[in-house]
């Protein structure tokens, strides 16, 4: 590993004159859990982390108007275990305590992770169906990107030279929805996804009808993806079990797999669909007030 100089500003400001002052030759670091892999691996050479880690106020959660504001340095395990999440959003818990071991995800953060950009991690999936978005924040302000815009190719996102992802919003669901996240693991129990699923769907008001539905999927391209061919097939119909078979076919449209030792292009394609369907039927099985 190269040798590098360790920056720990306590304040935004202080990390943003940090990263401007050291452009390309600085990194922000977190959990550490990815960007020190790749600095053994040689991938990234920084002359400069910068750590947010002693930057107050980055490791909340509070529930506000129907949204969850979750911070960048909340661990992946605070948000497995926090029970104010829970309440709300059972499915963030859910999928978050599919990440590798709870040692990896008592180091790895929120923000740490969305912004490895890895196409094989499992929260974005979950993440993309419940419609979250990330607050980037720079010297010059904040934006803010909802996820299924944020991916852009295989390690890379939408964050600008200079930007932090300070914060994840997450919209509370409906009362009338479920959501499910499924992944498939042939080989061990802390593995990466060979393919994940995440569906949440919302029914009209006291119908059967699907009013609203989202379904995201990981490992299945160069950045998690969003599946709107099968949304646009459920959406405003009754959710049967036919209807739901004939939309995940619709996948393996939607879907480009790399070849990797996980499995082949096509068997994961074919997984894709198997898996699509999955979660959309868990997702209607997790509605709780189904009428008759
Ligand atoms: C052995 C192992 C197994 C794993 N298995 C899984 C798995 O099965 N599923 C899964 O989902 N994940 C898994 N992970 C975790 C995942 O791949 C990443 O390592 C982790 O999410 C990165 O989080 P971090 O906080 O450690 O980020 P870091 O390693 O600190 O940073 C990662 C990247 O993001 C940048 N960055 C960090 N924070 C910010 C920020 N706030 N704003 C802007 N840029 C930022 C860094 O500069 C770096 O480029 C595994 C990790 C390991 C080591």
């Amino acid at each position: 590993m190269n040798t590098f100089e360790f920056h720990t500003p306590t304040t935004l400001d202080e990390a943003y004159r940090l990263l401007e002052a050291h452009g390309d030759d600085a990194n922000i670091i977190a959990g550490g859990t990815g960007l020190v892999l790749f600095m053994k691996q040689r991938m990234v050479q920084p002359g400069h982390l910068v750590s947010l880690r002693s930057i107050p106020g980055l490791d909340s959660i509070r529930v506000e108007d129907g949204t969850a504001h979750i911070g960048a340095m909340c661990t992946m395990h605070q948000v497995e275990t926090s029970p104010q999440l829970r309440e709300v959003l059972p499915l963030l818990g859910e999928t978050y305590r599919h990440v590798a071991s709870v040692k990896i995800r008592n180091m790895a953060t929120i923000g740490g992770g969305l912004s490895h950009g890895d196409p094989n991690q499992d929260p974005p999936p979950s993440l993309i169906a419940l419609g979250a978005s990330v607050v980037l924040s720079s010297g010059s302000g904040q934006r803010t990107v909802p996820l299924d815009e944020f991916f852009t190719d295989y390690f890379e996102t939408d964050i600008h030279d200079g930007e932090i992802v300070t914060e994840l919003e997450v919209p509370l669901p409906s009362p009338s929805s479920g959501g499910a996240f499924i992944k498939f693991l042939p080989r061990t129990a802390d593995d990466y996804a060979t393919v994940s699923a995440a569906a949440v769907v919302a029914l009209e008001d006291g119908g059967r009808n699907c009013r609203d539905v989202r379904v995201a999927l990981g490992s299945v391209a160069t950045t998690p993806i969003r599946a709107r061919k099968v949304e646009g097939a459920v959406r405003g119909r009754e959710l049967t079990s036919s209807l739901i078979r004939e939309a995940s076919d619709l996948v393996q449209d939607e879907v480009d797999p790399l070849d990797d030792f996980r499995g082949s292009s096509g068997y994961k394609r074919q997984m894709a669909q198997v898996f699509a369907r999955r979660a959309l039927e868990a997702a209607v099985a997790n509605i709780s007030a189904v009428p008759a």
